[in-house]
């Protein structure tokens, strides 16, 4: 080929679940052109201004580049060897020592699936602890535990297109038009071509997303259990139920709305409750239940909170009472955070997952993963949570911790508990493509990871579509990928299975394992890849996006599902879903005199988490500068500060000073930091130092939604 045209790469965008593809073309000055891949179902060629922006991202400024050791409190470069030999001759000294759940790992949904195997496989089947847990716990674990407990498995039914196909589209703790914006933008272009269709925004602020909406319903934090069971209880008695599908494809329908008619059965006394007009709430409740094709999206507004569970299972139990799932244009949807939330589930890895989907607290799962792997042990119980997992580090229970691809000290509630506990650990690791990070700077051992455009793998995004992230750079410095420096560790541990050359084979094994024995006769499970299995490297490479569970045609052709439970078959052993009667409770932590607002964080539209990528991007930083308090006007007054002017933010964690500013939008009572600014700038702006360390029962996922706060004069 004698054309000088550059050669552009089909990638995968490195930031939201909404997994938009991308055609990265390097440029001979260095640079790299990015723009939408018009075939990939996610985005058909558009991106977001922060996936545009990824090319001024790809510097090496700031960059890990080679292994480090501390010694004497100060960073030396040493060799690949060097450094896992000081790591696994520390951790065999410590398993010994007090047995394998004295060590962690700390991941992320910024791995790619094949990395988030070898570390689920390498802790649960040869550590043999499930003290592997995820940053991914502090954003969807709470759907995780609804899906399963609805459906059997941690399934999501719907596609983008269904948000397309719907003629009311509900959206519940998302502020989509900042958070995935792609999605967002499918949402208006159908409103533009179906005037029709109506769009409710369920949110404590009137955020961007509004903008769009025919109603919007400022429910008063935490209250959304309250609005759903409500909602069921209407249903139930304004004969809006498919009673047929109730009876053959579900159970629990009775308690689940004997336990919503308690507190949830007269409308007006559920609006008093969530704060809303009572005309407001009824607009929303006889729409809903007016139109069959509902879809019904919910993202953190929803999981963070200390009963994130139950908020999902009370939306759910709505969409099973009409029968409105499996169909074209319904169903509750889980829009994950992170570009592969989904890929990490799927390889179970969270502490209380197995691979495959398949659960830990099951023997024939645990017999099943073991024989698969011919691996010497198994975990059988589940492991520390990421708030419990820091707490046991603090207390001395867990003696080392690899950290890899995120920021806890950052992003973790009570993040200054999270820096002691690294303080007192004996062995902290952490993997990582940038340097100077609040996390790193507590590390022993500082391991560098090739990044996004250097690495090679998939992901999976909301719509459980995989895709592949190509790379097009070359691997920078001694940088290597995730999955390729924990088999050298695990191969330095003396075991065997970790001989793994490239991601193409650590895929195979993902899809062989996700098809094994996965038959009606054994343990059958909805998520099943096993057609993608001997794909060989170049199959691997040409993979085109597809959804899951897969099947290979006659043809030879690949068919993923749009959609799941058409044929109204569940994952639970007798093919049903499960209403789950919900009790609404309030947010555990509730405002006082010293702390008399509540505070809720979220994101920016233009950054991502912690900024060690999007904060390379100077057209990023123009859409807000600096981290912000966002309040009412009136409550401002009261409590002495005035927009533009700094003020004091104090929790019973901790406390930070950042600019006041009314964005509009915000209801009394209650006050907004972004989450992305960290401890590296020169004023510590890290709003997780305030967040209180209360968690969901069930899901482990933190309440970043609702703690108490005082605003005062700086
Ligand atoms: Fe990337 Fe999400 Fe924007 Fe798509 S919507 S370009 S995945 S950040």
């Amino acid at each position: 080929n004698l054309s000088l045209e550059p050669l552009s790469v089909r990638t995968t965008c490195a930031y939201c679940g909404v997994g938009c593809g991308v055609k990265a073309t390097p440029k001979g000055d260095g640079g790299t052109d990015i723009a939408g891949d018009s075939n990939h179902p996610a985005n058909f060629g558009k991106l977001c201004v922060k996936g545009s922006a990824l090319g001024e991202t790809l510097g090496l400024e700031g960059r890990l580049l080679h292994p480090q050791v501390r010694e004497n409190g100060a960073l030396r470069q040493v060799s690949w060897d060097a450094a896992l030999d000081r790591v696994a001759g520390q951790w065999q000294d410590i398993i010994a020592e007090h047995g394998p759940d004295a060590v962690a790992f700390y991941v992320s949904g910024q791995l790619l699936t094949e990395d988030y195997y070898i570390a689920n496989k390498l802790m649960k089947g040869y550590v043999g602890s499930a003290n592997i847990d995820t940053n991914s716990r502090l954003c969807m674990s709470s759907a995780v535990a609804g899906h399963k407990r609805a459906f059997g498995e941690d399934l999501v039914p719907v596609s983008y297109e269904d948000l397309e196909l719907a003629d009311m589209v509900v959206l519940v703790g998302s502020n989509t038009a900042w958070c995935h914006p792609i999605l967002f933008q499918r949402i208006a272009r159908i409103k533009e071509t179906r005037p029709h269709v109506k769009l409710v925004v369920i949110d404590p602020r009137r955020t961007a997303t509004c903008e769009l909406a025919d109603l919007h319903l400022s429910v008063k934090q935490g209250t959304d259990v309250w609005l759903f069971n409500g909602l069921l209880s209407y249903l139930a008695r304004n004969g809006a139920v498919d009673a047929e599908f109730v009876a053959r494809h579900t159970n629990g329908m009775a308690e689940a709305v004997a336990a919503a008619d308690v507190d949830c059965a007269d409308p007006a006394a559920v609006a008093r409750k969530c704060r809303i007009e009572l005309p407001v709430l009824l607009e929303f409740y006889k729409s809903f239940a007016a139109t069959a094709r509902v879809v019904t999206a919910f993202s953190m507004g929803v999981n963070q909170s200390s009963a994130g569970t139950d908020k999902v299972n009370s939306i759910i139990n709505c969409h099973l009472l009409g029968g409105r799932i499996g169909q074209p244009g319904m169903g509750p949807f889980s829009i994950t955070g992170q570009p592969n939330a989904m890929g990490g589930r799927e390889v179970g890895g969270l502490a209380n997952m197995l691979a495959a989907h398949m659960d830990l607290e099951r023997g024939e799962h645990r017999e099943l993963v073991q024989t698969f792997w011919q691996s010497p042990r198994m975990a059988d119980k589940a492991g520390l949570k990421a708030v419990d997992l820091f707490r046991a580090i603090e207390d001395g229970k867990v003696k080392a911790v690899w950290i890899i691809a995120t920021n806890p000290l950052v992003s973790l509630p009570d993040a200054d508990q999270a820096r002691r506990a690294l303080e007192k650990c004996e062995l902290v690791v952490a993997t990582d493509i940038m340097q100077n990070t609040d996390t790193n700077a507590c590390a022993h051992v500082l391991l560098p990871a090739l990044g996004w455009g250097e690495k090679d793998g998939t992901v999976t995004n909301s719509e459980r579509r995989i895709s592949r992230q190509r790379a097009f750079l070359p691997a920078p410095g001694e940088a290597l990928p995730d999955w390729q420096i924990l088999c050298r560790f695990a191969q330095r541990m003396g075991y065997e299975g970790f001989d793994f050359n490239s991601a193409h084979e650590i895929f195979d094994e993902h899809a062989r394992l996700s098809g094994y024995r996965n038959t009606a006769d054994d343990v059958p499970r909805a998520f099943n890849i096993g057609a993608l299995a001997g794909l060989g490297q170049q199959g691997y490479d040409a993979l085109e996006p597809v959804q899951w569970p897969v099947t290979r045609l006659e043809s030879g052709d690949l068919l993923g599902q749009a959609r799941l439970f058409g044929d109204g078959r569940f994952a639970h052993a007798d093919g049903k879903a499960r209403f789950i009667a919900v009790v609404p409770r309030l947010p555990v932590n509730t405002i006082c005199e010293d702390y008399p607002l509540a505070l809720n964080t979220g994101r920016v539209r233009d950054h991502w988490h912690t900024m060690t990528r999007t904060g390379k991007a100077p057209k990023l930083a123009d859409h807000v500068a600096e981290s912000f308090v966002d309040m009412h006007p009136q409550d401002a007054l009261l409590h002495g500060v005035r927009a533009g002017e700094l003020a004091r933010i104090s929790t019973a964690w901790g406390s930070m000073v950042a600019r006041v500013q009314h964005g509009g939008g915000i209801a009394r009572g209650s006050v907004f930091i972004p989450i992305h600014w960290n401890g590296q700038t020169a004023s510590d702006a890290r709003v997780g130092a305030l967040v209180n360390p209360v968690v969901d029962p069930v899901s482990g996922e933190p309440e970043f939604k609702h703690t108490p706060v005082r605003v005062e004069q700086f």
